[in-house]
């Protein structure tokens, strides 16, 4: 934004004018998200470490149509990328109506806005050009995100924190991933990695972490962990442990409430939500006792909304958000595509901060 757009409207989720209280208004997650209900569907991708996901997402956040494919062991790029190509082949062709965009989830790290994308799960992905692929293949602007940032945009658009303008959502599952909104906004960080909520110390002195460090939720409460621990999958857990695990989760809540003055957690994913209310209402109790200050208390944890649909409406959301980011079927294959801070899509309601 230049001096030379003074005199033009700001962007819709910019910071507006004063509102009736004198102060700047903030914007909301909602003005973020481009409503496309009438334009046309979105090709949702979600990848993991287990299957990759394509499906169908309409404008206004439902699933029409999925398909999926387990990931490959291939330490093979090229193979990979075919199997991915066969699941998007397989459900563009079977769309009715063409996709207007697509937006991806997929597991981290990755360089900012997935320019390349190398998968702790994925190890025949270390810097793979995975979102100018995508863009030659389908044709139609691509935006790839972190899957966990991508399930809290959905969750933010139609999903538990639909309103919400300041939450954390987590997934805890074989792992633990996190995405946070703040003012209605995505926060990405200076590398876009902000949200690893799995890497909050929740015993200091508890187990080693794959990420070098001790005690960290994902140490003590991911599928991985608890299997490690108990010794049994973590569907077959103890009402003792489920509440264990609930506690902690509550715990680093508390922490992050604290931290970033938040509404909401949303918390997903297969060991949270097949722990139901023995984990919840743990959470719930551990983040009452350790939130005393007036700002956090209210702060409260519910279940995610988007159950098995969560990561392919995700990842719609970041095609609806990313506009701005996103390659285009123009770009090369070698990473030379536009720079994530130049618009390749116009789009005066997305992020105007340049990133
Ligand atoms: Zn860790």
């Amino acid at each position: 934004m230049g001096a030379s757009t003074a005199t033009t409207d700001p962007p819709a989720g910019d910071v507006g004018p004063p509102g009736a209280d004198g102060l700047p208004s903030r914007g909301t997650l909602r003005s973020r998200i481009r409503d496309l209900s009438g334009a046309g569907p979105l090709l949702a991708v979600d990848i993991g470490g287990t299957k990759m996901e394509a499906g169908i997402v309409t404008g206004d956040g439902r699933v029409l149509d999925r398909a999926r494919i387990a990931t490959p062991g291939s330490t093979d790029p090229e193979k990979l990328f075919d199997a991915l190509s066969s699941v998007v082949s397989e459900i563009v062709e079977r769309a009715t109506e063409q996709p207007i965009a697509c937006g991806v989830g997929c597991g981290g790290p990755m360089e900012f806005g997935g320019r390349t994308v190398s998968p702790l799960n994925i190890h025949g992905w270390r810097r793979f050009p995975l979102r100018a692929r995508l863009a030659a293949l389908v044709g139609v602007p691509v935006a790839v995100d972190n899957d966990a940032k991508a399930l809290a945009v959905g969750e933010g658009w139609v999903g538990a924190a639909r309103g919400c303008d300041d939450y954390l959502a987590m997934v805890v599952s074989t792992g633990i991933g996190g995405g946070l909104v703040l003012d209605g906004r995505l926060l990405d960080g200076s590398g876009g990695n902000a949200g690893h909520v799995g890497h909050v110390v929740v015993e200091p002195e508890g187990r080693p972490c794959a990420c070098g460090g001790r005690g960290c939720l994902e140490a003590e409460v991911s599928g991985t962990a608890i299997a490690a621990v108990t010794g049994r999958p973590a569907a077959e857990a103890s009402p003792d442990v489920r509440r264990l695990c609930g506690t902690l989760v509550g715990r680093a809540v508390a922490s992050v409430a604290s931290l970033l003055d938040l509404q909401l957690a949303v918390v997903a994913g297969s060991v949270a939500l097949g722990f139901g209310d023995e984990f919840f209402d743990a959470a719930t109790e551990e983040l009452r006792l350790r939130c005393g200050l007036d700002f956090a208390r209210p702060t409260r944890i519910e279940p995610g909304g988007l159950g098995a649909d969560g990561p392919l409406i995700g990842a719609a959301a970041v095609a609806l958000l990313r506009q701005d980011g996103a390659a285009t079927g123009g770009s090369d294959d070698a990473g030379h595509e536009s720079d994530p801070g130049v618009s390749v899509v116009q789009g005066p309601d997305m992020r105007e901060d340049g990133r």
